[in-house]
């Protein structure tokens, strides 16, 4: 019997669909579908392209409850946060349907002699993207739309827990006129995904996901001379140099880390906070972190959704318990909850010393990890003391203050007194093992293009 990919509902642990992986002839067709749709594709007109890429928009809002219902039931979201996956995916869809164009448009460049130059911008073939769950729309759609606006076409591998989202994905691109094979999902093994990559028809990967998978993708990207993007991990700080109102800074605080139940690349793993308020900030979080409702992520009155699955649900409480086991503080949480589905206590975890597994690991979970610091240069040095570079968020009544800290923080993207947001127009992306490249924006349509010069006499 050929394997197959599981949708686990994390809430009950019930099986709702598998589906067939792929075997190696379905993936050399996938790649073969992604390479003969390319030239069809690359030659519509971008008017035309436009028109196919801001139907899906629509498609995604005219499919909302049933997107919801999809992602939320397959990986554990609350219905309110799934329901803004899809509007985001939306609107970065209609965002590059209605600015493609002119981001793609011939640039005159400054030459020397009398012959004019340009450069194009053209698309360079079928790419590759590699997407993770704790996004299951957004993760692609930060990829697709782009890159199909350049004129690019897609194989995309999902994460093996999220065939019905995949599914649900393929189906939308092709209710909205996509021509066959522009958009191929395949429901890949890690050794076919290095065979996409090795086969000459692909040019370029993009990764969403951990360290080790993005290691291992560019590992063979680099083999075969393909350019590759990596959006990774990050242990993002959050700094509070001093608040007015603690209970408003915690009430942030919380909310943030709280978003996807802490698995985002980009959640405040570091809590950073002036040694002045850090007593009342670590008490009113620690009243926080122990109030919450655990229930079905559909259900308005949840505040505590499962992890993504059960797998996720045990290397988070396996982590805190090497924390402590390192010496750090466990104020409230830690476990697993009681009865069926994936879901952790909130955790909150204090006294975590350098080199430690809650000072360098990623916890991909509801924890907070805080930390007091004496002075904003001790903020700082905490602040850049990680092997990450993702985003980063500074707080203070002194915003000039905020700023300066912010300034000296070594990431992709800083937020002062602001919390973080992706947004379609906005570039996200890190440095260090977060990875590498940036996606949205005008930046996200530039990763895979051949800029080609031409000088005409
Ligand atoms: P992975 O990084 O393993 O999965 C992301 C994607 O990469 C999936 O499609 C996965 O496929 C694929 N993949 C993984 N390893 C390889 C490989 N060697 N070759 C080819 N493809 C590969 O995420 P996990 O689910 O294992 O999560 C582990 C940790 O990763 C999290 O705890 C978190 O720290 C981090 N993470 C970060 C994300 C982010 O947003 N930056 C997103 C997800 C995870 P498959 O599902 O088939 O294994």
């Amino acid at each position: 019997t050929q394997p197959t990919s599981a949708s686990i509902n994390p809430a009950t642990g019930e099986v709702l669909a598998e589906f067939a992986k792929a075997d190696d002839a379905q993936v050399a067709q996938a790649v073969d579908a992604a390479d003969s749709a390319f030239t069809g594709w690359s030659k519509t007109p971008i008017a035309e392209r436009a028109k196919v890429i801001a139907r899906v928009a629509e498609i995604y809002k005219e499919r909302l409850p049933e997107l919801v219902e999809t992602i939320s039931q397959e990986m554990g979201k609350r219905a309110r946060e799934a329901k803004g996956e899809v509007i985001i995916s939306s609107l970065i869809m209609k965002y590059y349907a209605e600015h493609a164009e002119r981001m793609l448009a011939d640039e005159p460049v400054e030459t020397f002699g009398t012959l004019p130059a340009v450069v194009q911008r053209r698309p360079l073939g079928a790419l590759l993207g590699v997407m993770p769950w704790n996004f299951p729309l957004y993760q692609v759609v930060r990829f697709a739309a782009p890159n199909l606006m350049a004129g690019n076409t897609i194989v995309l591998k999902h994460a093996d827990s999220c065939p019905r989202t995949a599914t649900v994905i393929e189906e939308i691109f092709a209710e909205a006129g996509l021509p066959t094979g522009a958009y191929v999902k395949v429901f890949a093994s890690h050794q076919q995904v290095d065979d996409i990559i090795a086969d000459p028809r692909i040019h370029g990967v993009s990764l969403t996901g951990s360290e080790g998978a993005g290691a291992s993708v560019a590992q063979s990207a680099g083999k075969h001379l393909k350019k590759v993007v990596l959006e990774l991990g990050g242990s993002d700080p959050y700094l509070v140099l001093d608040s007015e109102d603690v209970a408003e800074s915690v009430d942030t605080a919380y909310e943030i880390r709280m978003m996807n139940m802490g698995q985002a690349c980009n959640g405040p793993k570091r809590m950073i906070v002036m040694s002045d308020i850090y007593d009342a900030f670590v008490e009113k979080l620690r009243e926080r972190v122990l109030e919450y409702s655990a229930g079905d992520p559909l259900d308005k009155e949840t505040t505590l959704a499962p992890l993504s699955s059960q797998q996720a649900a045990n290397t988070f409480v396996d982590q805190i318990e090497r924390a402590e086991a390192d010496g750090a503080t466990v104020l409230a949480g830690g476990g697993h909850i009681e009865g069926p589905g994936a879901y952790v206590e909130p955790t909150l975890l204090v006294d975590v010393k350098p080199g430690t597994v809650a000072y360098s690991e990623e916890i991909f979970g509801p924890a907070f990890v805080v930390f007091r610091v004496e002075s904003d240069d001790a903020a700082v040095a905490l602040a850049n003391d990680t092997d990450f570079g993702l985003g980063a968020t500074v707080f203070s009544t002194d915003v000039e203050r905020a700023r300066r800290v912010g300034d000296e923080i070594n990431a992709g993207m800083v937020f002062v007194n602001n919390v973080e947001e992706s947004r379609e127009f906005l570039p996200f992306g890190g440095i260090k093992r977060s990875g590498f490249g940036r996606e949205l924006g005008p930046w996200g349509i530039e990763e895979f293009l051949n800029k080609r010069l031409v000088r005409v006499k």
